[in-house]
This record gives structure tokens, sequence and C-alpha cells, in this order.
């Protein structure tokens, strides 16, 4: 029968908690220490990033300065500013020295930031062209000559990046005057850049996407900031911020860093923690085997047995399984002790089984032995095609010797008759009772009537010989009994009760009689 409490739901119930509260536990470490820590290295990662562009951007802005200050000071340049030099486009502003220095474009203004000359190679067309003002072949290049002549009255020779009317590294400086402290002029390089510029030729990941911000309108864009951030959970987006060469205008440089180091840091510790759940599991369940084979399986052994035992319809109980009892721990002892307390119940109860068997005066067995045995013994006997007989024997004038000697003598009286049957009737099968006062019956299997009738002589001759006084007695001068002896053949079988009833006529008729005799009745 199971049971809704039994130990193995019990103890799965509880596994089964322990393996969620750890579960829970592993959720919690994951949520509350293991992603701040991951997303915290990935910031870090990201700003180590953003300053790798930042620095890439500044060496192209560094290196585009030098080219300009070069320039700016070369001897032919001051030369054809004094206008000593009129072969000076021709000869130094060529395509060629354009492709040396990476510039795309040039322009030089006199010291009223008029255009001397403005030379570069056209981005639409490809096309190289060097005139003394903005117009004609060089008309590409007015937008870009405004916006610098713009920004020319500024001192500082920081290179910025324009926005408008295209995204470019611009740097210009002075041209000092030959022998002079006063200022010629200023020589401007022009790096056009793309939309998706890589400031960082030699790494190709990474990719500025460029856009221009007018300031003030965009609260987040601000001079020279970076800015982090993680909406996506695919990618970063990393945001640098700087002041454009456009007055109102921020240049903004954006890229995309992929989040793979968290993403795979999640997965790791998804890993681990699903292993650690399927180990869990595993140890539950061996835990569980364990559990039922040392523990669960004795104690339902043990239950069984004890159920067994109540429904037990024999009075003698069996003993708990052996290999229980073998057992060296509590269980063991259980078992042990079970054993004990069942030998000593089997004992009790066949003592108990005996004393109702006996006659308590004379040790003989009694009435209800008599009524027990008998259908067994003419049962068994009848199969063996035996005969059975049945003595009934009662002592002459007892009453009498009772009240002449008392009733002690009288107890004492019946005893010695007793042992004198035991020692007549010592085979196993002859069963001799008490089953009256003074009346005794023996039943003989495999007697027939002749052998028990001498038999039953025999016993009263054997009475005789006691010599036991008996004064009152009107028969002898000794206490002697009259026996009545009933058969019980294979050909005709008769009841126990039966057979007792013919004895008792039997002896009926002996009393009726002389006493000290036996009499018989006659086989039906
Ligand atoms: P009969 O020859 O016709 O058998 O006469 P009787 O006196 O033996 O028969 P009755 O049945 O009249 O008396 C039986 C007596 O047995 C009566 C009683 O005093 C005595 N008796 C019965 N049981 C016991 C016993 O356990 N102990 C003693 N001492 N006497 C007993
Ligand atoms: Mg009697
Ligand atoms: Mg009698």
């Amino acid at each position: 029968m199971p049971y809704p409490n039994s130990l193995r739901n019990r103890f799965i119930i509880t596994l089964s908690v322990m393996l969620v509260l750890v579960m829970g536990i592993l959720v919690f470490i994951l949520h509350q220490l293991m992603i701040p820590n991951l997303i915290s290295e990935e910031r870090q990662s990201a700003h180590v990033y953003a300053n790798a562009l930042q620095k890439s951007i500044d060496h192209n802005a560094s290196t585009l300065s030098d080219m300009t200050w070069q320039w700016a000071s070369w001897v032919s340049t001051r030369e054809f500013m004094a206008g000593r030099l009129p072969d000076f486009p021709a000869t130094h502003i060529t395509s060629a020295v354009f492709a040396d220095h990476d510039a795309d474009m040039m322009l030089i203004t006199n010291s009223n930031d008029g255009v001397v000359r403005v030379a570069g190679r056209n981005p639409v067309t490809g096309e190289f062209t060097s005139c003394a003002r903005p117009e004609g072949p060089c008309l590409w290049t007015l937008e870009q000559v405004r916006q610098i002549q713009r920004q020319l009255p500024v001192t500082d020779t920081t290179p910025r990046i324009g926005v408008s009317p295209e995204f470019a590294l611009l740097s210009t400086w002075p041209i000092a005057r030959q022998n002079s402290p006063l200022l010629s002029g200023k020589l401007t390089l022009v790096r056009f850049l793309p939309g998706q510029w890589q400031p960082n030729p030699a790494d190709h990941t990474s990719t500025l996407t460029l856009s221009a911000v007018r300031q003030g309108t965009d609260t987040d864009a601000d001079s020279t900031a970076v800015d982090i951030d993680s909406t996506s959970d695919d990618n970063l987006r990393l945001t640098l911020s700087r002041d454009s060469a456009t007055p109102g205008y921020l240049v903004v440089m954006s890229t995309r860093m992929d989040r793979e180091s968290l993403r795979d840091g999640i997965k790791r510790f998804n890993l681990t923690m699903l292993g650690a759940m399927g180990l869990l599991l595993a140890l539950m369940m061996l835990m569980l085997w364990v559990f039922r084979t040392i523990v669960l399986r004795p104690i339902a052994e043990l239950s069984r047995y004890a159920m067994a035992l109540r429904q037990a319809p024999g009075e003698h109980l069996e003993s708990p399984p052996s290999w229980l009892q073998a057992r060296g721990d509590e269980l063991g002892v259980m078992a042990r002790e079970f054993q004990t307390l069942i030998k000593e119940l089997n004992d009790r109860n066949a003592h108990l089984k005996a004393l109702t068997n006996r006659d308590a005066l004379t040790g003989l067995g009694n009435r209800r032995l008599l009524d027990r045995q008998l259908p067994r013994i003419l049962s068994l006997t009848h199969r063996l095609e035996r005969p059975v007989a049945l003595i009934m024997i009662d002592v002459d004038h007892f009453k009498l010797y009772n009240d002449f000697y008392g009733h002690p003598e009288g107890d004492q009286c019946l005893k010695t008759i007793a042992e004198t049957l035991s020692d007549i009737f010592q085979r196993e099968s002859d069963l001799v009772a008490r089953i009256g006062g003074e009346e005794f019956v023996i039943v003989l299997p495999d007697f027939d009537l002749d052998r028990a009738m001498d038999i039953a002589r025999g016993v009263c001759t054997a009475m005789e010989a006691q010599c036991l006084p008996h004064e009152r007695s009107p028969t002898h001068k000794y206490v002697t009994i009259s026996a009545g002896v009933a058969i019980s053949s294979p050909e005709h079988p008769l009841p126990g009760e039966v057979l007792i009833k013919q004895a008792d006529e039997a002896l009926y008729q002996v009393k009726k009689g002389s006493r000290n005799a036996v009499g018989c009745a006659r086989p039906g």
C-alpha cells in the first residue's frame, strides 16, 4: 500500500527543496554579482577602445598639422608669398605632392585672408586643379574656402574637423615673412573624411560614423565627451563628440562594439550552472538510491513483516527475515529485538496451549484435548485401514471413598490411577485423558476389540494390584475401576462423539452389574 507521507516521498521533497534553493542561490549570484561584474569589465574595455579611437583621431590630426607646418615653413612658400617665386604653384603645388602628403586640398591666403592659391583633387571628378581663385576649374573648392576663411581669424593652430560642406580635417599654419616677425598669410591643408571613417587604416574594424550636431540642440552631445550606450543586448554604442571647425556645430563620431565578451561570460556561467544542476540532480538520484537500499527497503520489509504477524492465524509466529537480523546497524538491532520478542511469544503460546489441553490434577490430557485429537486419530488411522479402540474408565464407588477418606485423599487416589494408566499406555500414538471427576478415556489406534478388551482387563487388574484400600467399597477391599470399550473400524467408522457414547453405554452396563469389570459395545 503506498503511503502519501512515506519516508521516500519526504526524502524526495526535502531534496527537491534543496535543489530549488541551490538554483535560487546560483541565479542570485548570477544576477547580483556576476552580471554587474561582467558589465563593469565591459565598460572598462569600452573606455580602452574609446581611448584608442581618440588617439587614432589625434594621430590623424597631428600628422596633417605637421605637414601643414612644414609646407607653411618652406622657404619656397615664403618666397612665393613675397612674390619672388611665381613658378611656385606649377613646380611645388602638384598632384604628386598632394598624393605624398595624403592631403586633398590646400588653400593659401594673404595677410588679409584673401585667396592667393587654391588647389586639390576634386572629390567628385577626381581631377586635380590648381587656381589663384576658387572659380573656374576650382569652383568646387568655393564652399570649403568660405568655411576656412570664416575660421581664419582664429589664431589657434589645432587641427579640427569641419562639418560643412562635407566632413574634412582642417589644419592651418601661419606663413612667416622672410626676415620679419610679421606674417605674410596662412596655409591650410584639408583632408576630406568619408561619412564612414576609419581613423586607423590598419584597423578595419574601427569605423566611425560621422554626424554634425548643432550645439545646444542635443543635450547629450558635449564637446570632447565619450558616451557609452548599452541599451542593445548585441552592441555597445560608443559616441565621441568634439568641437568642429564649423562654428556652432559639434562633430559626433560613433561606432558599435560587439558585446561578445558579456554574452560569452553569461553563456559560460549558464553552462556552469546547468552543469552544476545536472550534477546535483545526479547526486540526488544517487542519494535516493542509497537511501532506498540502506534504509527504506529494510524498514518496508520490517513493516510488511509486522503486518503479516498481526494477520498470522497460527499460534507459532515466524521470525523476521534472517538477512535483516544479520545487519550490524540500528535496523539489525531492531530486527533482532523483534526476534527475541517473537521467541518469547511463541514460548508463552506453547505454554498456554499446553495448559489448556492438560488436566491440572493428574497432568493427563483433558476433555478438550480428547475432543480435538479424537477426530484426527480416527481419520488418520482409518486412512491406514486400521481400527481405533476407545476405553472409558470410571472409579467404582468413588463418592464413598471421598466421603470416608476425604477429598485430598480422593485426589491422591486419582493421581495414582493416572500414573498407572501412564505406565501402561506408553505408545506415542496412545491418548490418555481425564474427562470428568473420576472418569478417564484411553484412545488406542490400531487396536481391535479383542486386544482392547484384553488391555482394559489388564488395567482393572493393574488397579487392583495397586492395593489402594477402600474400606467402604461394596465391591472390593481395594479401589477398583470399571471399563467400557467401543471400536471404530475402517469398515464401520464412527464419529468421535458416537464412539465415546458407545463406550459410555458399555461402561454403564458394567456399572449396572458387578463393577471391577470390562464391558464392550457391540460393533455396529
Ligand atoms: P459408581 O461406582 O457408580 O461410579 O459410584 P461413584 O460413587 O463412583 O459415582 P458418583 O458419580 O456417584 O460419584 C463420583 C464422585 O467423584 C463424586 C465426587 O465426590 C467425586 N469426585 C469428582 N471429582 C473429584 C475430584 O476432582 N476429586 C475428588 N477427590 N473427588 C471427586
Ligand atoms: Mg462417574
Ligand atoms: Mg464412579
